[in-house]
């Protein structure tokens, strides 16, 4: 039987009148690749944001390791073993790719091994090493990308949140995304991905939920849920003989 590392039950978030996340239930599995996908606008990073805490809860639990989190700033989340990779990344750009996957490593979960050697391992895992030296300045968008997943992996999390890490990326940037998070979840981190390319989603997630308009519409494996009508009418698209000119 595997545990979940992270449960929601009634997670819920209005901005004032816009209820952004209602009354969703999520299990994520420890050891899984866990997706989540949705139309632009469903509420996938507030329920990000929900989970480390960037937002309160309106109403609802989230619980990590069996532990209500509501009680936990943002960072205390990180000492905890949450990490977030966030879509757009914002390193310090005067600082090198080492320094920057550094900072992480400054930060998170405390003990462990050396520091040089988690910053090392997340080099690594994201294929950075050769551009280790170089300043964060002036990357393209897939190295970005690497060096955003690299920077939450030093913080040592059990549970990584990687949001759209793949938008925008070629497909060759795309498959070197797709494999750094299998090796990241090889390494014993459970992954949380938001993403909208379904090839990349489907080829790695263990199981998905899929919400729209701030609520669950379907949950199960790959194949269950682009099979589910609801899903293919408001995610996938109506089938191409259904639609008209
Ligand atoms: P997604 O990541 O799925 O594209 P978001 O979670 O960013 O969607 O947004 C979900 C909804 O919540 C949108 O309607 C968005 O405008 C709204 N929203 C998100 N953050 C805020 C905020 N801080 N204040 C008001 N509305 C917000
Ligand atoms: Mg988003």
């Amino acid at each position: 039987m595997s545990e979940n590392i992270l449960s929601g039950r009634g997670v819920t978030k209005s901005f004032r009148g816009l209820t952004a996340i209602q009354d969703v239930d999520f299990d994520v599995p420890a050891g899984a690749i866990f997706g989540l996908i949705g139309p632009n606008g469903a509420g996938k990073s507030t329920l990000f944001n929900l989970i480390t805490g960037y937002y309160p809860l309106t109403r609802g639990e989230i619980r990590f390791s069996g532990e209500s989190i509501s009680p936990l700033p943002t960072y205390r989340r990180n000492q905890i073993g949450i990490a977030r990779a966030f879509q757009i990344s914002k390193p310090f750009p005067a600082l090198t790719v080492r320094e920057n996957v550094r900072v992480g490593a400054m930060f998170g979960r405390p003990g462990g091994s050396d520091p040089e050697k988690v910053v090392d391992e997340a080099l690594a895992i994201a294929g950075l090493e050769e551009l280790a030296d170089r300043t964060a300045e002036g990357l393209t968008v897939g190295s970005l990308r690497k060096l955003e997943i690299a920077r939450a992996y030093a913080t040592r999390p059990s549970l990584l949140l990687a949001d759209e890490p793949c938008a925008g990326l070629n497909p060759t940037e795309t498959e070197e995304m797709v494999n750094c998070l299998r090796k990241v979840r090889d390494r014993g981190t459970t992954v949380w991905l938001v993403e909208h390319d379904m090839k990349a989603v489907t080829s790695i997630c263990d199981c998905i939920l899929v919400i729209d308009a701030g609520q669950k519409i379907a949950e199960g494996t790959p194949q269950e849920v682009v099979a589910d009508p609801k899903v293919i009418s408001a995610y996938l698209g109506e089938p191409l003989e259904e639609q008209v000119d």
